[in-house]
């Protein structure tokens, strides 16, 4: 058995994580993980922070990315691994991508508003910090204001997808984001796959570039993830894991709960180094 271990989906402070990269680098030591990808997001802000610090600790750490895109279905979401983070397109759209963030959650506080319950906007973004802003923010900030007394009541009373001051993200199309992460240098891989037509929806994102499975994650079983394992053999893709941690911001901190066997990294990183002149072409070509 491999003692060597990975979590390739953690959240900082720099998205709607409640640990620093610091305090993930410090968890990751104590799970004795070899390697941590950080996945805020639509930020890499934390990312730089996390990799200057890592030595320090022996972990490695994998620049990533998570970026919601919009399906007829709903939203799915795309996590890139080994990106180049000083990328300048990356920065661009990213940077658009946060403002969208914040414009969505003001809309959202102004239809919590129509339902009496009001939240002062500026509050929320200094509450927020200096990344880009999501409805788990919200929820913190309604029960620290005794709104609600749970964040999980947040979402069933206000703010889940099926209720009425919901706002969908501004996202990126499915192709714009895998685009995005190819341009800058990463695999693209369908984070926490949900899908009912996951065939159908993996087919589709396979002939635009979709390159792994996120086949562990915190919220899939055995069973899950064995379909997932299968599901990934059949279209050929890579393995990755993670466990989705978002510090105390989800009320206990996930970190350790999925340990990815290190030999997946491995392959992530063979795949990095093999496709780079790929990329390089294929980004001449098509942007
Ligand atoms: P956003 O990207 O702003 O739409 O927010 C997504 C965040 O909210 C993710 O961290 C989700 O895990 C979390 N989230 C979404 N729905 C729920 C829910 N019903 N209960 C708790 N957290 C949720
Ligand atoms: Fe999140
Ligand atoms: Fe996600
Ligand atoms: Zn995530």
């Amino acid at each position: 058995m491999t003692k060597e271990h990975a979590d390739l989906h953690l959240h900082t402070t720099f998205s709607d994580g409640f640990l620093s990269p610091e305090d993930v680098l410090k968890n990751a030591f104590i799970h004795r993980l070899k390697a941590i990808s950080i996945t805020d997001h639509e930020t890499v802000e934390g990312v730089a922070i996390a990799v200057s610090e890592a030595k320090q600790y022996g972990i490695e750490v994998i620049p990533g990315i998570e970026l919601s895109a919009s399906t007829v279905a709903g939203e799915i979401h795309l996590l890139g691994y080994f990106i180049d983070y000083q990328d300048v397109t990356l920065q661009k759209t990213l940077a658009e991508l946060k403002k969208k963030r914040e414009n969505r959650l003001k809309k959202i506080v102004n239809n919590l508003s129509a339902q009496d319950v009001h939240v002062d906007f500026d509050a929320l973004l200094k509450f927020a910090g200096p990344g880009t802003m999501g409805r788990l923010h919200l929820a913190h900030f309604l029960c620290r204001n005794k709104i609600v007394s749970h964040i999980y009541e947040a979402f069933d009373k206000y703010i889940s997808s099926d209720k009425p001051a919901y706002e969908k993200v501004d996202a990126l199309t499915p192709q714009e984001a895998i685009k995005l992460i190819l341009s800058a240098g990463g695999i693209p891989v369908l984070a926490h796959p949900e899908s009912k037509h996951l065939d159908d929806l993996i087919r589709s994102l396979t002939s635009i570039g979709l390159k792994g499975l996120e086949v562990y994650h915190s919220k899939f079983d055995k069973k899950d993830s064995q379909c997932l394992l299968a599901m990934a053999r059949k279209h050929d893709l890579l393995v990755t894991g993670g466990s989705d941690c978002h510090g105390e911001g989800k009320l206990i901190p996930l970190i350790g709960k999925i340990k990815l066997p290190y030999a997946y990294v491995e392959k992530l990183k063979n795949h990095a180094g093999i496709n780079y002149s790929v990329l390089k072409t294929y980004k001449t070509e098509h942007f």
